[in-house]
């Protein structure tokens, strides 16, 4: 007999983070935020979550930030639409 176990990362959530400011090219409230889960499955059904990693992406000059290069200022607003919108899981 033949099993499929695999993993994949897909998008979670995605949200924009206000009240910071980019550290490359001093826009303010330009970041969105995107969070990826990765997931075990099993014959192509996400089964449980592996981990979960977040990015933002400034709208203007591009540049991307991955969460440990995140200022304070970023942390801070993530915290913040954490608390309100959580990102989402598959069933
Ligand atoms: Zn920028």
């Amino acid at each position: 007999m033949i099993f499929f176990f695999e993993t994949h990362s897909n998008p979670i959530g995605q949200r924009r983070l206000n009240n910071t400011t980019c550290p490359h090219c001093q826009t303010l409230d330009s970041f969105i935020s995107a969070t990826f889960g990765s997931y075990a499955h099993f014959f192509w059904i996400p089964i449980f979550p592996i981990s979960k990693s977040r990015v933002a992406e400034c709208s203007h000059c591009k540049k991307t930030y991955t969460k440990n290069e995140f200022t304070d200022q970023m942390l801070r607003s993530l915290e913040k639409e954490d608390s309100i919108n959580q990102s989402k899981r598959p069933i």
